[in-house]
């Protein structure tokens, strides 16, 4: 589905992302963890096309991934940025109809199995968005994502800022859409959250992937769960 050649980037003429390697096949969930400023979020920005690479290349479905963001949106590819980003003075439902402006706006039907999805925003679908908690904004996020009906969803610390409680129903959402047929690259600092619902991981530190493999590997390896899982 995914497939992450030797990519480089930098910031100014500062090198932050040196040689990434990385695929998700269809209908994984596959985690990036790591520490705050190891790369992450460069890493996702890079697939969704908003930082450009220095090296190296993207391959989605097959193809070398080159077009523009807007239409990598199109070609199946979906984005669910750091910090939610949604449109606090925007209704809910608004800020779900955006999500699928690829597509010349969200249907009635997408909407719909939002709402299935997260009761909560059916509820409050015509309240500024603003007004919702951390851990429904969150939900907001990811349900204007798939309005776009990504085959590929990025997901960029969903958990962020959540309650312990909060984080596991992000999660367990997480595991829905790869019932529902959505292939997830998914970053994370929570680490052990995002390690139990994935079937495999990397582990990025400054720049650069030190570790890969099936999740039950990493979370039953040492060094992870010094560094990581704080075990
Ligand atoms: P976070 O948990 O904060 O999202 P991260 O793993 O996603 O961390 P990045 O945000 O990708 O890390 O940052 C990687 C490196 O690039 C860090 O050293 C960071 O300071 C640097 N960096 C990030 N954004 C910029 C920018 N716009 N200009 C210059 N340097 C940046």
């Amino acid at each position: 589905m995914l497939k992450v050649e030797n990519l480089t980037t930098r910031y100014g003429r500062i090198e932050v992302l040196h040689g990434i390697d990385l695929d998700v096949a269809e209908g994984e969930i596959v985690s990036v963890i790591g520490a705050n400023g190891a790369g992450k979020t460069t890493l996702l920005r890079c697939l969704s096309g908003v930082q450009p690479l220095s090296g190296g290349s993207i391959r989605f479905r097959g193809e070398p991934l080159t077009a523009a963001p807007h239409k990598r949106t199109g070609l199946g590819l979906g984005h669910s940025p750091e910090g939610r980003q949604i449109f606090t003075n925007l209704s809910v439902e608004e800020n779900l109809r955006l999500g699928g402006y690829s597509r010349k706006g969200a249907t009635r039907e997408d909407i719909a199995e939002a709402y299935e999805m997260f009761p909560i925003l059916g509820e409050k679908r015509h309240l500024p968005a603003g007004g919702l908690s951390g851990g429904q904004q969150q939900m907001l996020a990811i349900g204007r994502a798939l309005m776009s009906r990504p085959a590929c969803l990025l997901l960029d610390e969903p958990s962020m800022g959540l309650a312990p409680l909060l984080q596991k129903q992000i999660f367990d959402t997480v595991e829905e859409l790869k019932a529902r047929g959505v292939t997830v690259l998914l970053v994370e600092q929570n680490a052990y959250g995002a390690l139990k619902i994935s079937d495999r991981g990397y582990v990025m530190e400054t720049g650069r992937i030190t570790m890969s493999g099936p999740s039950a590997e990493l979370v039953a390896d040492p060094r992870i769960r010094e560094a990581y899982l704080g075990v």
